[in-house]
This record gives C-alpha cells, sequence and structure tokens, in this order.
C-alpha cells in the first residue's frame, strides 16, 4: 500500500510514522526546507497520549522531556498580578508542555525511515476512486500514484480547495503573539492563561526552565509590527501588554525579538461533512482548522492521525479498500472535530470579552 502525505507539520509526520508502522510504504512532501524553523511552544492533553499510543509512539512520547514540573500550580491571574482563580497542581496525567522544536525532532525520529522529500511542493491532480489511483503532481511536472494521499497541508490547505470542500476561513477578531525565553525565567510556580479586557496573556514552563507565553489582543485583521509603527513585533507585543503584571512583561523582555512570531487567528467559516473524496484524506488543520482557544489544534489533528492508523491495523491484508476506509475516517472524525471547532470558537469569544470592571471581581 503506498500512502503520500502531503505537508510535514506536527500531523503529516504523525501520520506518517503511524501508517509506516501499520505497514504502508509511506513517504513525505514538505513545501518548506528542513531547517525551517518550527515555532515557540505548544501545549497537548491527553487526547495526544492516546493518539500517540494508536501511532506506536507512546513509549518514546513518555520519555520526552516536558513541563510544567508536577509542582507547578495553575493561576489565573488579573493585569495587575493578582491571583483570581488557582490549583492546586499540573500533575495530571497525559497534560504536557513542549517547545515545538522538541516535538519536531521526536516525530522527525520517529519518521527516520520514511523518505521526506523536503522543499517540495505538491498538488493533487486527480483524488482517484474505487479502480484508479490518486494521482499527485510536482514542480518540475512529474506525476505520482498512490493508493492513498493524507493532505496536512495545514490552515490553507489547497488540497481542501481541490477537493471543492472549502468553506473559506473567518478571522476571529484577535491576533496571538508567541515566544520562548532564552533562558529559564520565574513564574512564580505557577501556569496558566490569565484574562484582561480584550487581552490575554499565557505562561506555560517548559521542560528546561525557559517559559513559552502568548499573548492575544482584539484586534483588525492584518496589522503588524511594520504596519503600526513599531520596529519588532517584540516591541509590539510589550506596548500592547505594558500595563500588565511584571512577570509577563519580563517574559516578552527575556525574549529575542527573532523568536517573537505574530499569527493573527483564523477558524474554518464552518466545519467540514466530510474529511476524504476518493482516495485523499484530509488531516489537522487542513480538515478542522480551529482557533487555539482549547489548546486542541494539534491535538486533534493527533487523533486524525491516529484514526487512519488504526483503519488501516484493522483492514483486512491484501487489497485495502481504501475508499471504504476513508469513508469510515470521516464518519469516525468529523463530529468530534466539528464540537472542538465551535467550542473553540465559543472560548475565544467569552476570553476576548471587553471587562471594563474587571476590578470589581476582585475577592474582598
Ligand atoms: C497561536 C497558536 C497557538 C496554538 N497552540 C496550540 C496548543 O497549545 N495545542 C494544540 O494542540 N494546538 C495549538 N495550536 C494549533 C496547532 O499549532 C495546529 O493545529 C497544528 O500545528 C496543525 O498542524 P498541521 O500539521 O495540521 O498543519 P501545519 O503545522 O500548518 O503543517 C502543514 C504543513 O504542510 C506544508 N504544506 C502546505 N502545502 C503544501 C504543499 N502543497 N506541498 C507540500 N507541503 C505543503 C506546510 O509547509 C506545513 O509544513 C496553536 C495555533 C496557534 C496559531
Amino acid at each position: 500500500m503506498k500512502v503520500a502525505v502531503i505537508g510535514g507539520g506536527i500531523v503529516g509526520l504523525a501520520a506518517a510514522a503511524g501508517l509506516a508502522r501499520a505497514g504502508a510504504a509511506v513517504e513525505v512532501f514538505e513545501r518548506s526546507p528542513r531547517e525551517a524553523a518550527p515555532g515557540a511552544g505548544i501545549s497537548l492533553f491527553p487526547n495526544s497520549r492516546k493518539a500517540m499510543k494508536e501511532l506506536g509512539l507512546l513509549e518514546a512520547y513518555d520519555r520526552l522531556p516536558h513541563g510544567p514540573a508536577a509542582s507547578t500550580r495553575t493561576a489565573m491571574r488579573r493585569p495587575d498580578g493578582s491571583i483570581a482563580l488557582s490549583f492546586p497542581s499540573w500533575a495530571r496525567p497525559g497534560v504536557r508542555m513542549f517547545h515545538r522544536a522538541a516535538l519536531r525532532g521526536f516525530l522527525l525520529e520517529a519518521c527516520r525511515s520514511i523518505p521526506i522529500h523536503w522543499g517540495t511542493s505538491v498538488r493533487v491532480l486527480d483524488d482517484g476512486g474505487a479502480d484508479r489511483a490518486a494521482v499527485l503532481a510536482a514542480p518540475d511536472g512529474s506525476r505520482s500514484s498512490w493508493d492513498l494521499v493524507v493532505a496536512a497541508d495545514g490552515l490553507r490547505s489547497a488540497t481542501r480547495g481541490f477537493l471543492g470542500m472549502d468553506p473559506g476561513l473567518r478571522y476571529a477578531g484577535y491576533t496571538a503573539w508567541r515566544g520562548v525565553t532564552n533562558a529559564p525565567a520565574d513564574t512564580a510556580g505557577t501556569a496558566g492563561e490569565d484574562w484582561g479586557s480584550g487581552q490575554r496573556f499565557g505562561t506555560v514552563p517548559l521542560a528546561d526552565g525557559r517559559v513559552y507565553w502568548f499573548a492575544v489582543a482584539s484586534r483588525p485583521e492584518g496589522h503588524s509590527a511594520g504596519s503600526t509603527g513599531f520596529a519588532s513585533e517584540k516591541d509590539a507585543a510589550a506596548h500592547e501588554f505594558a500595563a500588565w503584571y511584571p512577570q509577563a512583561r519580563a517574559l516578552i523582555a527575556g525574549t529575542s525579538e527573532s523568536e517573537v512570531l505574530r499569527h493573527d487567528l483564523y477558524h474554518l467559516a464552518t466545519p467540514l461533512q466530510a474529511f476524504h473524496r476518493g482516495r485523499v484524506a484530509l488531516a489537522g488543520d487542513a480538515a478542522h482548522a480551529m482557533t487555539p482557544d482549547l489548546g486542541q489544534g494539534a491535538g486533534c489533528g493527533l487523533e486524525d492521525a491516529a484514526a487512519l492508523t488504526a483503519l488501516l491495523r484493522s483492514a483486512p491484508e491484501g487489497d485495502v479498500d481504501v475508499v471504504g476506509l476513508l469513508g469510515r475516517y470521516s464518519r469516525l472524525r468529523t463530529p468530534k472535530a466539528a464540537r472542538l471547532l465551535r467550542a473553540s470558537r465559543l472560548m475565544g469569544r467569552l476570553a476576548q470579552r471587553r471587562r471594563p470592571r474587571w476590578d470589581r471581581f476582585r475577592p474582598a
């Protein structure tokens, strides 16, 4: 069984690793070069750990150093630093925070025997059918045939458009800066997300003591540091959160300019009714791009990879009915992904609300 994976992000690499372990001959096509920067931090929850088990990666995943330490308390602070809510500890099984470079390194190691064609953008020419292979085209004009194509080509998936399934993207109304401090930083033994008025700040200690932070602000679409008169995104984030408590400002200050990322946040306008057509399956953000408000985008994509792996593993030996298998994949995955997409959006709306009288909620 020949499988092509479009996209070497978290979900594409996870799908490749799982499907190869289920016996497929897998190749990955990634348009970026291998050395492309993987981004800041990421939180994965127990559903990701369950997916790792299905992918055959659990043992290695459990050995991967992660934050935060078991003693770290969960806290939600107000912009002045006072604690609004606090929970005893992060010591919940399966809740893990990683630098994205570490997670990517782990997935690349899991794919070490799989050919990865870096710097190669491919597109679907034919999605195939019961008696017809799927066909991919490369920029040099070459074509290749596949029993199954997994398109994990991200938020702006061209494959989703090719399959005629694209409902379009909707801007959520807020933008996010992210960074990882250059050196270990103090978080007063806490991790969590703080809600201000149209602003949020998140603090996530990593395994090596450095801290992944994110800073979210309600803004019109398409603003950048340049268009708003700042020399860098670090300066823009520092200005936006200048009135926040000292630790939040120190985390931004302790991060290199080049390490501060900014992204406007988008989600699919409506959830997809199916994640496949013919022999092509959508997975990850290509299938269910959601806002990061529940920290479930990658987790839900890992579940897609696990579902494809489980379906292939349980398929009868020999001539696999790929079109039937993908029908089951769509039926399995679309309801939960739709729920998460809607719930993330709802959480984002609630979290970004303007709270001019936030101080009134301070305990006496
Ligand atoms: C601010 C922010 C914070 C987040 N925090 C979390 C979190 O804490 N937890 C969580 O679970 N999720 C989080 N997410 C969501 C998560 O980052 C994404 O859901 C996840 O990275 C999607 O992975 P993917 O592999 O589907 O897509 P991507 O990572 O976008 O990968 C797609 C890949 O496909 C490649 N590609 C595209 N087109 C082609 C082509 N034609 N040919 C070859 N290659 C192609 C791209 O170069 C890219 O490498 C967050 C997102 C944001 C924006």
